[in-house]
Parts: structure tokens; C-alpha cells; sequence
């Protein structure tokens, strides 16, 4: 189980379709379809993982919101708080993405 943000290179599946699609308004629309490709996604279990123990949005290693709540329940696992990198849609999770925005949220602050 890892608690960092995964080294994302771009080669997962989310960075190269419709991020929309991670944020389905129900399990029962579009979340299936992101669901599925997620099976396909070579980061699914550092995705999973990371998602499983911080409090993100959005559909994370083929489990929704819901599902990975229950999961943390049945494994009696508390979620770190939901931090700023985890604003960005899918198709934006790299590390390269959330080192210029925790920059620019740094200089905004230290201002
Ligand atoms: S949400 Fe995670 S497992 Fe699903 S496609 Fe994106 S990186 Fe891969």
C-alpha cells in the first residue's frame, strides 16, 4: 500500500481518453466505461492503492468513490484528507502537473 502519489509518466489509460469520463454523475453512467479501462491501465494497483488511502474524487483504480468507502471500511482504513494535486482531472495526473501547481499555490501563499 503506498500513501505517495504514484509517479504517473503519462502512460496511464485516464491521460489519454476523456478525463469526463473518471467523474461519472453515477456508478451507472459513463463510470462503467472508466471502470472497464482501468482494468487495462498499467498503473491500476499503484492507482488503487494511493486512492484507497487518501480521500480522492473520482473514480481510482477502477473503483468509485462508494466502492473504495467500503473497501476502507471492511479493511478498517482511515483516508489522509484530500489534498490539491488530487483537484486534477485524470488526464493531468503526472507528477510534472502537480509540481507546478503546488509552485504556484507556494508562491501565492509566500507572497
Ligand atoms: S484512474 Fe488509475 S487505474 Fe484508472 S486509468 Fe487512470 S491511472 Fe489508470
Amino acid at each position: 500500500m503506498q500513501n505517495t502519489y504514484p509517479e504517473f509518466d503519462g502512460s496511464q489509460v485516464c491521460a489519454q481518453t476523456e478525463p469526463d469520463l473518471w467523474f461519472p454523475t453515477s456508478d451507472r453512467q459513463t463510470g462503467r466505461l472508466a471502470k472497464t479501462l482501468c482494468l487495462t491501465c498499467p498503473w491500476l494497483e499503484p492507482c488503487f492503492d494511493y486512492a484507497l488511502r487518501n480521500d480522492v474524487v473520482g473514480i481510482w483504480g477502477g473503483k468509485t468513490e462508494r466502492e473504495r468507502s467500503n473497501i476502507r471500511k471492511k479493511r478498517k482504513i482511515k483516508p489522509e484528507p484530500l489534498y490539491l494535486d488530487t483537484l486534477f482531472a485524470p488526464s493531468a495526473r503526472s507528477k510534472v502537473a502537480v509540481g507546478r501547481y503546488n509552485e504556484a499555490v507556494d508562491e501565492v501563499l509566500n507572497d
